[in-house]
């Protein structure tokens, strides 16, 4: 797979530098199973300005979309390596016939894929007295980046649904966290997922300022940001982003913030 120019619409990539996002070219560097419903793609950046993404954001990946063109897509950096300019990239298997799980399917060496950003306001607030996270296995590179950059003594709780128990990760962090697995038992994602939405609900929240991260499926995080207003978080408590939905291909989905 190449990026040349021909390839990228032009409106598509100058409304990506009009957005002030940064263009890079990634060069594939491997790819490997890190559990059944997960593939890493590792790649080389390569770009005129410094790669300084914070944990949690994303860049949009300028992928073929199978019908001689590309699409954008959002992937979180899972992680970045200053010194070698090799960033991670997780990519959900969440059947075989889209872009961005061919892409990770198929990423071979020296393969080169052209991507904007960082981008995305979903980064640790650092003010907060608890942090509590929860989402879909799409959303464990956004949660597992931000939970490794916690300070020691830092407090925080994940509530993150996979699709089996076997696509559990092991987690590295300084901070006090707790995870809580919800398995599907071999379930595809589906929205409005109860098992999330009532986990959430039974979460007792601590005493003190907290932040809470709602990633995911849209009308689940919907439901999940009414239920935590309604339980007395503040608005500005409170981060959401759709990261998918039936029927939506690529993008993003906005919380309304007011
Ligand atoms: C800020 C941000 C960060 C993200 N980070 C990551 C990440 O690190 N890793 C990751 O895997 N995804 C991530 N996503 C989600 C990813 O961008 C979407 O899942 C995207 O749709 C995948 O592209 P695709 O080509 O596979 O499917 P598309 O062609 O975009 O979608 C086709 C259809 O597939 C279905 N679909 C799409 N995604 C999913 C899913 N996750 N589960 C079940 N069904 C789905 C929907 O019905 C959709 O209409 C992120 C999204 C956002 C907004």
């Amino acid at each position: 797979m190449t990026d040349t120019p021909s390839q990228v619409r032009p409106d598509m990539a100058e409304m990506m530098r009009r957005r002030g996002l940064k263009e890079w070219s990634l060069e594939v560097i491997g790819a490997a199973q890190i559990t059944p419903r997960m593939r890493r793609v590792s790649l080389k950046v390569d770009g005129a300005e410094p790669f300084e993404p914070k944990p949690g954001q994303d860049i949009v990946m300028m992928l073929p979309d199978g019908a001689g063109g590309l699409g954008r897509r959002h992937y979180t950096v899972r992680s970045f390596d200053p010194v070698r300019q090799q960033v991670e990239v997780d990519f959900v298997l969440h059947g075989d016939a889209t872009p961005g799980v061919r892409f990770a399917l198929s990423a071979q060496p020296g393969e080169r894929v052209l991507a904007f950003g960082p981008r995305g306001r979903n980064v640790i607030n650092p003010g907060a007295d608890w942090r509590l996270f929860v989402g879909d296995e799409t959303c464990i590179p956004p949660i597992f980046a931000m939970l490794e950059s916690l300070p020691a003594g830092a407090k925080a709780h994940a509530i993150i649904e996979i699709g089996s128990d076997a696509d559990r990760q092991p987690l590295s962090s300084a901070a006090d966290v707790t995870i809580d697995w919800i398995s599907r038992e071999g379930a595809h994602a589906a929205p409005m997922s109860s098992g999330l939405i009532e986990r959430l609900a039974a979460r007792p929240l601590p005493e003190g300022r907290g932040h809470a991260y709602v990633l995911g499926e849209t009308s689940t995080i919907r439901r999940q940001r009414h239920d935590l207003l309604a339980r007395g978080l503040g608005k500005d408590q409170i981060f959401g982003e759709g990261y998918w939905r039936p029927g939506r291909v690529g993008g993003h989905d906005h919380l309304e913030e007011h």
